[in-house]
């Protein structure tokens, strides 16, 4: 951990510069040339200049030099970008570019893929996507026309449909077809001569709300038929149809050839750039594969080592308290079937985050840190589960988050901003879940005979911002069992059958939590 952490403080203090060749990347915004911005490239990726890219868009943007950072907002959504990682944050959520987001000078550059994220595509409504060496703003359009084939027997159009378009088709004479797509938006109107015996001409128009496509038949034209073929709309006319191309053998992405020759466009289109389609950003999601394997939950005992957490004489030391509590909620996991793990499982020091990185690397799915309290003022008593949230619910809450995060000071890293901006990616999106399971565990340790410590309804729940669970990347909680500054807490936590009730009730407290949340039956 200690090892990747410094290669990463090195990295920032490289200039990240030399590699990189200069250039200027084109913006084209619905057909017209924005001008450009200063972009490099690096392993094959192009970098743009952000602050310059993001204002062309329309976006409003804080720049950060000194700590390499930039935020970018565009309407409801915001996104950090730092150098030197390819993970940005966006609206709490972590994104990874293709390429590491680079500083140099006052400017910070990012892969160009990060404009076309579908997070940005959707703030500003528009298709975004970058074709040869530009970036090309779009109207956010449903439908276009992609090319044409002429051959032997038959005329076929292509078009480029976002989603399954719904649409009806009829022939309204002996040589007119025409078909009508309600609530497609067209990328621009198109029409066409073919001037041959299966197709005379076509043409494509926004009428309102719907798309128009009219066709007029040539006098070899026996046949015809419009479907949705690999993903594609096509129409067909002639004397013998080819075959329709089954959506079982759908083509992969790739293949889905939008290049067309800004010739087709000429007719009947007045803007002075062409630009060729952008690539249907917006997939169909890959089927998700849910691995069968067993929950695996960490079990965090807060301290150890050189770090005692609370202490009080006469009493155990925090550290032991929470070791042999955790051992307790272990043993009862364990009996449940589930995949468990200590971070320690013998006094050891071990840091924060290095408690965080093991739950991740052992790709938790609950992280439960066992910690006991300790107040200045000794009537301070009770069980309490907290869940992070940059916010305390109250300044108690806060100096009990302070209290344990002072562990830090027996760590030798150096906190520099990389450290912090990784724990800002603490993931928000377990803030709710969290939430969830400390519910539960406060509940089934109300309910456990024989604890003896107060679990009170009101106030056991609380968040606050807790070190150790930034960046857990699951449902992350920590308990405090109970105040070792309050003599008669300090009793029950010293208390052998107490212990193991303890951990038998938060362990209770997570299965229900699990079966509550559908995860195990
Ligand atoms: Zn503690």
């Amino acid at each position: 951990m200690k090892r990747a952490f410094f290669a990463l403080l090195a990295a920032l203090f490289l200039p990240a510069c030399l590699a990189h060749a200069q250039g200027k990347t084109d913006i084209y915004i619905l057909g017209k040339d924005k001008g450009s911005v200063s972009s490099m490239q690096a392993g094959g990726v192009t970098l743009v200049d952000v602050r310059a890219t993001a204002k062309k868009l329309g976006g409003s943007v804080e720049l950060y030099a000194a700590a390499k950072q930039i935020k970018v907002a565009f309407p409801g959504m915001y996104a950090i970008l730092s150098a030197p990682l390819r993970e940005v944050i966006i609206n709490a959520q972590t994104v990874s570019l293709p390429a590491e987001v680079v500083a140099t000078g006052s400017k910070i550059y990012a892969p160009v893929q990060f404009f076309m994220l579908p997070q940005v595509q959707k703030a500003l409504d528009r298709q975004i996507s970058f074709e040869k060496g530009a970036l090309v703003v779009e109207k956010n359009f449903t439908l276009a026309f992609v090319d044409k084939e002429q051959q032997k027997s038959y005329d076929r159009l292509r078009l480029f449909q976002k989603g399954n378009l719904s649409f009806t088709s009829e022939q309204k004479n002996k040589h007119t077809v025409e078909a009508n797509f309600p609530g497609a938006v067209l990328k621009r109107n198109v029409s066409l001569r073919l001037k041959d015996d299966f197709v005379r001409s076509f043409s494509l128009t926004q009428r309102g709300k719907d798309v128009l496509l009219k066709v007029i038949l040539g006098k070899n034209a026996k046949n015809w038929r419009l479907t949705q073929e690999k993903g594609e709309l096509v129409f067909v006319a002639g004397s013998a149809l080819p075959a329709p191309v089954s959506a079982v053998e759908e083509a992969p992405a790739e293949e889905l050839d939008l290049d067309m020759s800004p010739s087709v466009f000429a007719e009947e289109d007045d803007t002075p750039v062409m630009r060729p389609a952008p690539q249907p950003v917006l997939k169909s999601g890959a089927p998700v594969i849910v691995e069968k394997r067993k929950i695996r939950i960490v079990i965090d005992p807060g301290h150890g080592g050189k770090d005692p957490g609370a202490t009080r004489r006469g009493s155990s030391q925090e550290k032991t308290l929470n070791l042999t509590v955790s051992k307790h909620l272990y043993n009862y996991l364990k009996k449940q079937g589930f995949d468990v793990k200590l971070t320690r499982d013998n006094d050891t020091f071990v840091t924060l985050a290095g408690r965080s990185k093991m739950a991740n690397e052992y790709k938790a799915d609950l992280f439960v840190s066992v910690h006991t309290n300790a107040a200045k003022r000794a009537a301070a008593n009770g069980f309490e589960v907290y869940f992070r949230s940059d916010k305390a619910t109250d300044k108690e809450a806060a100096e009990v988050a302070a209290f344990e995060n002072e562990a830090l000071q027996y760590e030798e890293a150096h906190y520099s901003f990389v450290d912090m901006l990784l724990e800002s990616m603490a993931k928000n999106e377990f803030m709710n879940e969290s939430s969830k399971l400390a519910g539960h565990i406060r509940n089934y340790v109300y309910k456990e005979p024989g604890i003896g410590i107060a679990v009170r309804q009101n106030n056991a729940i609380r968040q606050a911002n807790f070190y150790v669970l930034r960046g857990v990347k699951a449902p992350a909680v920590l308990v405090e069992m109970g105040y070792i500054s309050s003599a008669k807490d300090r009793a029950r936590l010293n208390n052998k059958a107490a212990q193991k009730r303890m951990g038998d009730g938060i362990g209770k407290g997570i299965v229900s939590y699990l079966k509550a949340e559908g995860k195990i039956k």
